[in-house]
């Protein structure tokens, strides 16, 4: 049985004095005790809400794949680790689109952040252009099979599945299609690591609000949600942590 998961992903928003919305979503997770909660801060933030929210696991959104370097503006997995992180997320499609990372930079981070004691949210995810064209199940396939690492293992890994065209819109694939996706990626997973991809938890992640994540975390194969926007705010938030639960 796979525990659920709700991560939020505060990107490029949020400083000093948000931390007090991580006091509260850190509250309502302690009300939650079977839904494991996990927010993703600015590399800035991550040693203040480290040490200011103990209990929450506070995450990098970024790694770079080495472990030290001439890589000016780069972090790696043991300086975020040494501020406090507990996770990172690795091939967010914002990583893809902004940066031209591929799903081989994707493995790479994710075994730079287990290297270091990371947990790791691998992302993927179809474009609108790749879904229109009847892609998308295709897409994620090849992510997966090129950024899954082979000792990847449900005890450090985490995969989600976020559609790049819903991320920020407002806009979510059906019920069907998430749970169409969800299903080919364990497969694909199975077919590369076996039994242990049952222990493996699959995110589905692009405008998740309180309003939708009831039925969505109720399709089958859905582990969790990774959350944008609505991970912002308590009021926004804690609402999909009550659904997860
Ligand atoms: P939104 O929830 O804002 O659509 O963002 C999803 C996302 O990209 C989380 O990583």
């Amino acid at each position: 049985m796979r525990r659920k998961l709700v991560a939020g992903n505060w990107k490029m928003n949020g400083d000093r004095a948000s931390l007090v919305e991580l006091e509260e979503i850190a509250r309502a997770a302690g009300e939650h005790g079977g839904v494991d909660v996990a927010v993703a801060v600015p590399f800035t933030l991550i040693e203040r809400a480290a040490s200011f929210v103990p209990t929450l696991a506070i995450g990098a959104q970024d790694i770079h794949p080495n472990d030290s370097g001439a890589h000016t503006g780069d972090i790696s997995a043991a300086q975020v680790r040494e501020a406090g992180a507990r996770f990172v997320i690795v091939g967010h499609s914002e990583r893809r689109g902004d940066h031209g990372e591929t799903s081989h930079d994707a493995w790479a981070k994710a075994a730079a952040g287990h290297r270091h004691g990371l947990q790791v949210i691998l992302c993927c995810g179809e474009t609108e252009a790749e879904r229109d064209a009847g892609r998308a199940e295709r897409v994620v396939q090849a992510q997966v099979e090129k950024s899954l690492p082979d000792d990847a293992d449900g005890g450090w890994l985490t995969l989600a599945y976020e559609p790049r065209w819903a991320i920020g819109t407002g806009r979510t694939p059906t019920l069907d299609e998430i749970a169409a996706i969800h299903c080919i990626a364990r497969a694909k997973m199975r077919h590369m690591i076996g039994d242990k991809a049952d222990g493996v938890r699959i995110l589905y992640g692009g405008s998740v609000t309180g309003d939708n994540a009831g039925t969505i975390l109720a399709v089958p194969d859905v582990d969790g949600a990774l959350v944008g926007g609505a991970s912002l705010t308590a009021a926004k938030f804690m609402p999909i942590i009550a659904a997860a639960a």
